[in-house]
């Protein structure tokens, strides 16, 4: 199945200069979103992990469902302040700026996470992500992506095994 004939090409998103990869149409066909779905959950499989931890929010959208698949858990990562409960929290810094990223305290359960995101860019936020889980003391062992955007060396800063469904030029 041809996914990429799925995903919308949004130029100038969401500020000039930015080709923004939309996966809301991907989403939007049953048949498509499955076997993307399935897709992904075999490369995870793959990892043999106990558990995942997805960035919010279209992380989630795919996480949900591949924990599904799998039967495992899922933690969510979110930005500052949107987690109910004690937290454990990264701050990390940005182009301009800093951020900050929140998991629940006691919602990775220890042994082998892997990381699931839809896109991965410069890959600032997932490597953020696996420094999180670390403190967290749960072992990353690896990461996916839907969609990989090359040329900026995201993969690369991650330091974990990783690999994305499809590439598109930075
Ligand atoms: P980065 O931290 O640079 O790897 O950015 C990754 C995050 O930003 C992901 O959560 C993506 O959903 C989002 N993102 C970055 N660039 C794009 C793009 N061109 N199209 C769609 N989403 C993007």
């Amino acid at each position: 199945m041809d996914l990429d004939r799925h995903i919308r090409r949004i130029p100038d998103f969401p500020k000039p200069g930015i080709l923004f990869y939309d996966i809301s149409t991907l989403l939007n066909d049953g048949g498509v979103w499955r076997a993307t779905v399935r897709q992904m959950a075999e490369r995870v499989r793959a990892y043999r992990p106990d558990g995942l931890a997805a960035i919010e929010s279209r992380g989630f959208l795919l996480a949900a469902p591949i924990a599904y698949e799998l039967g495992l858990g899922f933690a969510m990562i979110r930005k500052a302040g949107k987690l109910p409960g004690p937290v454990i929290r990264h701050a990390y810094d940005l182009e301009y700026g800093s951020d900050v990223l929140e998991v629940g305290e006691g919602m990775v359960a220890g042994g082998r996470v892997v990381l699931i995101d839809d896109l991965i860019a410069t890959g600032g936020t997932a490597a953020a992500s696996v420094t999180l889980l670390r403190k967290v003391g749960v072992e990353v062992v690896g990461a996916a992506f839907l969609i990989e955007l090359e040329g900026l060396g995201g993969m690369a800063r991650l330091g974990v095994p990783a690999d994305a469904l499809l590439r598109y030029p930075a």
